[in-house]
């Protein structure tokens, strides 16, 4: 009721300003500049900070992107709302006077422009929407997008709760969770989008909106991989579970024990059919400095047992250099993970699923060689990381009223998908490996084709701008997926929000 009243009261403000001068508006024909955009909306809005190029507030914020490349764009303001009806009136009057503008929550998205935006446009800044609260005795947990994970994580410690979000502290609840999310506790309980139990939502038209299994059920469906198409989330309904004792922790490894490893992930991701509470992850990297490949691999149980059997069976034969495996809590093995990835550099990542398979992952990693080989001075450097898809990740998703991904029409079981992160900090650089990306890209997925392992999926909280992510969840899932698109933004206004993947 609260919200309905808000709204109406909104369309009111907005139709009266869309009649003064300096608001042209989209029947006008005539598109503000993206410096009118800002001067417009600063003129309305009272509760969001503008910050201009140039202020302290404008820098820190792009200090807080995860890559170079979007932290070096520059839009002509940033437009940090703290109300939901804030962001109503943000995308009110920039999809009724077409102003351009980037969405970013966590800024962890490492492809230029999937969450900032150049001086033709504005950026939303989520930064200020923090609000997050236990509901129904704790039982489920509402946050709003600008809070981190590891934001999300400290608040749940004291409770002794936890939920499934991202791994590493810095992600943001918005962009994991509109990508879908996996999580430490995915092959259990599925993708971090499988998770909500509810969305508020901005639509085109500026109206806020809920959708859940109940209510507005086909957007409820579509958000959960929506990416950018239908409208900014400002609060989602997130179940809570216990904060977990657990086995599990990183063990390094010299590169000769890589064939090794990846034979015991297919193995422990065979077995995950019949307990899903394990986890592993290899990373193979490469050194500039020592010009050789270092490894690093996570194994983990979600239950306090040394060594779970049979899963882990056979893991203590393969001699590491050093490890963390422990029983301990999950917030403990968090705060490893949060170190693993390397910060503040340039970084292109792509990503390709593909069926169980030990040699194709180091064959990858290999040919990055070729490929970066002749940077001989550079630092530039590549990792590939593999993780399983189980059927538990799959079916814990369609109990939940299902997701617009397709995993079970294109997967069997035992699944890997595979993220290749490649980083440099030269700017001059960029170009010509921004090049050899793309050519690694082709490399690895004509490898994993010509070995007849390549399934269709792309994830796309690891893909590059130029995967095609939304084709990849199939031909009926993306009919669907128009038929909301239809529903709820009928003349794509939100055609004016750059970044995501569109329909
Ligand atoms: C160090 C690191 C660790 C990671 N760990 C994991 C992991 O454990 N599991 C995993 O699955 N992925 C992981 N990722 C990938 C990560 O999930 C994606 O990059 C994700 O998009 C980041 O979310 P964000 O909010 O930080 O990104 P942003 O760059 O802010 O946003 C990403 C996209 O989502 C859109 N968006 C953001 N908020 C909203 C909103 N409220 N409503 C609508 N659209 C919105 C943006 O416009 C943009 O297109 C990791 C990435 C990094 C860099």
């Amino acid at each position: 009721m609260h919200t309905e009243l808000l709204t109406a009261l909104l369309t009111l403000v907005m139709g009266s300003f869309a009649s003064q001068e300096h608001f042209q508006s989209f029947d006008d024909g005539v598109r503000p500049t993206a410096q009118q955009c800002c001067n417009s909306l600063e003129a309305v809005l009272v509760s969001s900070v503008i910050l201009y190029p140039g202020s302290s507030g404008y820098t820190d914020q792009l200090g807080s992107y995860y890559s170079l490349d979007q932290a070096t764009q520059r839009p002509a303001c940033r437009i940090a709302p703290s109300t939901a009806e804030d962001v109503a009136l943000i995308v009110k009057y920039a999809t009724s006077s077409r102003c351009e503008f980037a969405v970013r929550s966590g800024g962890h998205m490492s492809w230029e422009g999937s969450s900032n935006i150049g001086h033709n446009g504005f950026t939303i800044d989520l930064e200020g929407l923090k609000l997050i609260e236990l509901q129904d005795g704790g039982e489920t947990l509402s946050i709003a997008p600008g809070l981190t994970w590891g934001e999300v994580y400290a608040f749940l410690k004291p409770h002794g709760l936890h939920t499934v979000g991202a791994r590493s502290p810095g992600v943001g609840v918005g962009g994991f969770l509109l990508g879908g999310g996996v999580s430490f506790l995915s092959t259990e309980h599925g993708l971090g989008s499988d998770n909500v139990l509810d969305y508020e939502v901005v639509l085109s038209n500026g109206s806020i909106v809920h959708a859940n299994k109940a209510e507005r059920s086909d957007l409820f469906w579509a958000l959960k991989g929506g990416s950018t198409n239908y409208g900014i989330v400002t609060r989602f309904l997130m179940p809570t579970m216990p904060l977990t004792q657990l086995w599990g922790g990183f063990l390094t490894y010299s590169a000769n024990a890589v064939p090794q490893l990846y034979e015991r992930m297919v193995k422990v991701t065979d077995q995950l059919k019949v307990d899903p509470r394990g986890l592993m992850i290899i990373c193979t990297a490469w050194n500039p400095a020592t010009k050789e490949h270092t490894v690093w691999a996570l194994a983990l149980y979600l239950a306090p047992h040394e060594y779970p059997s049979p899963l882990f069976d056979g893991l203590q034969d393969i001699a590491p250099i050093g490890g963390t495996t422990r029983v301990t809590n999950l917030g403990e093995i968090l705060d490893e993970a949060g170190q693993a990835l390397p910060k503040s550099q340039y970084s292109q990542w792509f990503t390709l699923t593909f069926k169980a398979d030990a040699k194709l992952p180091w064959d990858v990693q290999l040919k990055g060689e070729d490929i970066f080989g002749d940077l001989e001075s550079s630092d530039a450097h590549w990792e590939v990381l593999v993780q399983p898809m189980n059927e538990g990740m799959f079916s814990a998703g369609q109990k939940r009223g299902g997701n617009p991904f397709g995993l079970s029409r294109t997967h069997e079981n035992l699944c890997l998908v595979m993220l290749v992160m490649v980083f440099w900090t030269n700017p001059e650089e960029s170009a010509l490996i921004k090049a050899k990306t793309q050519e690694y890209l082709k490399v690895s997925m004509d490898l994993a084709r010509e070995r007849g392992l390549l399934t269709e999926f792309i994830y796309a909280n690891y893909a590059s701008g130029t995967q095609n992510v939304l084709e990849s969840y199939g031909e009926e899932n993306i009919k669907k997926m128009r038929a909301v698109k239809e529903k709820y933004d009928p003349n794509n206004l939100l055609e004016v929000w750059k970044g995501g993947w569109k329909l």
